[in-house]
C-alpha cells in the first residue's frame, strides 16, 4: 500500500494550516506517522488519494451511523440546495427538525439549532448558569465536550491524545468554576455536592464516555447523579453528541432510563454537515433569548441544507431493527477481536455498547475509569492502528478514541477485519 500522494498532500497542508489538519487528532500525532487523505465514501468503505480503499471504522467521527453518502441524505442536500442554501429567517424545514428531536426524545421540550457539539455544550452551560445563578460546573476526567473555555479542564479526545489536558488561554479564573471529577465514582461527586452544593449549577457527563476511548457507565452512576441533581437543585445535562440516535433512539439516556434536564447533541443530528443542537426542559430552555435573559445566537443555526442532511439521516435510522442489527455488528466485532487477541496471547479488552466500541491493550481485568484507561499499552495500540491501516482498516489515530459501526458495514467488513486483526496481532 502506498500513500505518496497523502504524504505529499501533508507537506502542502502543513504550509497554511497549523499542523496540517483543522482538528489535531486527524494528524497522527497519536500513532506517528503521516494522516491519511481521503478522497470519496460509500458505505462502510473510504478510498484515499492513492486510491487505497479502507473499512472504515471512524465514520466521521460518528454522524455516519448510515455509512458513507447513503442516497437519501444527498439527495435531500441536493434538493435543498436547489431552493436555497440559507437564509438566516424561518424555515418549515427547521420546525420538522426540532418536532423530530423532540419525539425521538421525550426529555427535550423543546430544543434549539447550533453549528457544532461545542456550542451545544458551551450554550448549554450557560444556559445552567444562568438558570440557576450558579457558576460551578462539574465535568469528569477523560470526558470532552468540545472546546470551550470552561470544558478544557482535564478533557479528553484530542486533549489526551496530545498530553495537554488543560489548555493554556483558559483563564484560571475560569477553569478554578469547573469541578472535574472522576468518572463512575459516585461518592466523589456526592463529595462534591457536600462541599460546594448551593455554587454547583450542573453536572456535564458523556451518558457513555468516548472521548477516553469508551467507557459505559456503571451501574447506579448516572441514577446517583440524577438524584444529586434533585436534591441540589442543579442541572443535569447529558452531552449525547457523540451518543445521541447512535446507541438507541432516544440516546444513551433511553438506553439506561435516565432522564436529564438538557441534553446536547451533534454527529448523527447533521448527517455529516455541521449541525448541533441543545434541548430539554421548557422552563429552562424559556430562559434562552428572544423569550428569556441567556443570550445564544447563530448566522448559520437551522441552515436548511443541514437540516435536510439531519432529517433525511434520523429517517433512515426509524427503520425497524436498525438498533438491535447495530448492536449484534458491534459485539460480533469485538468478541471476535477478543477471541483473536486471546489466541495470540495479547492482553486485550473491549468496551461495547450498540454502534460504538473501545479497544484496549491493557491487563485490567475490566475497563471502567480514566485512570483504567491510562494504563493501557498506547505503544502497542500505535502498532496495530498502523498494522490495521496496512491491512486496509481505517481506526481512529489514537488509544484515547472509541470506534463506530455503522448500518452499512457488512458481515464480510466484519470477517475482513477480524482477519486482518489475527495478521497484526501475530506480528505484534
Ligand atoms: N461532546 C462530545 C461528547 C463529543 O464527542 C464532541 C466531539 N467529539 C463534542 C462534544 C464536540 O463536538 P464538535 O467537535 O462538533 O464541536
Amino acid at each position: 500500500m502506498t500513500h505518496a500522494q497523502s504524504q505529499q498532500l501533508f507537506e502542502k497542508a502543513q504550509i497554511h494550516i497549523p499542523g496540517g489538519v483543522n482538528s489535531p487528532v486527524r494528524a497522527f500525532r497519536g500513532v506517528g506517522g503521516s494522516p491519511v487523505f481521503f478522497e470519496r465514501g460509500e458505505g462502510a468503505h473510504l478510498w484515499d488519494v492513492d486510491g487505497n480503499r479502507y473499512i472504515d471504522y471512524v465514520a466521521s467521527w460518528g454522524p455516519m451511523i448510515n455509512g458513507h453518502n447513503p442516497p437519501e441524505v444527498v439527495r435531500a442536500v441536493q434538493e435543498q440546495a436547489a431552493r436555497g442554501l440559507g437564509f438566516g429567517a424561518p424555515t418549515a424545514i427547521e420546525v420538522e427538525m426540532a418536532d423530530t428531536l423532540c419525539r425521538l426524545v421525550p426529555s427535550m421540550d423543546k430544543v434549539r439549532m447550533v453549528s457544532s457539539g461545542t456550542e451545544a455544550t458551551m450554550s448549554a452551560i450557560r444556559l445552567a448558569r444562568g438558570f440557576t445563578g450558579r457558576d460551578k460546573i462539574i465535568k469528569f476526567e477523560g470526558c470532552y465536550h468540545g472546546h470551550a473555555d470552561s470544558l478544557l479542564v482535564k478533557a479528553g479526545s484530542g486533549m489526551l491524545t496530545l498530553g495537554v489536558p488543560t489548555s493554556p488561554g483558559v483563564p484560571a479564573d475560569f477553569a478554578r468554576h469547573t469541578l472535574n471529577l472522576p468518572y463512575n465514582d459516585i461518592s466523589a461527586v456526592r463529595a462534591a455536592f457536600a462541599e460546594f452544593g448551593a455554587e454547583i449549577a450542573g453536572i456535564i457527563v458523556e451518558p457513555i464516555a468516548g472521548n477516553m476511548n469508551c467507557v459505559p457507565p456503571e451501574p447506579g452512576f448516572l441514577e446517583g447523579l440524577r438524584e444529586l441533581c434533585d436534591t441540589h437543585e442543579a442541572v443535569l445535562i447529558f452531552d449525547e453528541v457523540m451518543t445521541g440516535f447512535r446507541v438507541a433512539p432516544g440516546g444513551a439516556q433511553a438506553l439506561y432510563g435516565i432522564t436529564p434536564d438538557l441534553t446536547t447533541l451533534g454527529k448523527v443530528v447533521g448527517g455529516g454537515l455541521p449541525v448541533g443542537a441543545f434541548g430539554g426542559k421548557a422552563v429552562i430552555m424559556d430562559q434562552i433569548a428572544p423569550l428569556g435573559p441567556v443570550y445564544q445566537a447563530g448566522t448559520l443555526s437551522g441552515n436548511p441544507v443541514a437540516m435536510a442532511a439531519g432529517l433525511a439521516n434520523l429517517r433512515l435510522l426509524e427503520a425497524p431493527r436498525v438498533y438491535s442489527d447495530l448492536a449484534d455488528k458491534t459485539r460480533h466485532l469485538s468478541e471476535g477481536m477478543q477471541e483473536r487477541a486471546n489466541r495470540a496471547g495479547i492482553p486485550f479488552r473491549s468496551n461495547v455498547v450498540p454502534g460504538m466500541f473501545g479497544w484496549f491493550f491493557t491487563e485490567v481485568p475490566s475497563v471502567r475509569s480514566y485512570a483504567d484507561v491510562m494504563r493501557s499499552d498506547v505503544n502497542r495500540f500505535q502498532k496495530f492502528f498502523h498494522g490495521m491501516l496496512e491491512q486496509g482498516v481505517y481506526l481512529a489515530p489514537s488509544a484515547f478514541e472509541a470506534g463506530f459501526v455503522s448500518t452499512r458495514h457488512g458481515s464480510d467488513d466484519i470477517e475482513q477485519t477480524l482477519k486482518a486483526a489475527e495478521t497484526v496481532f501475530a506480528k505484534l
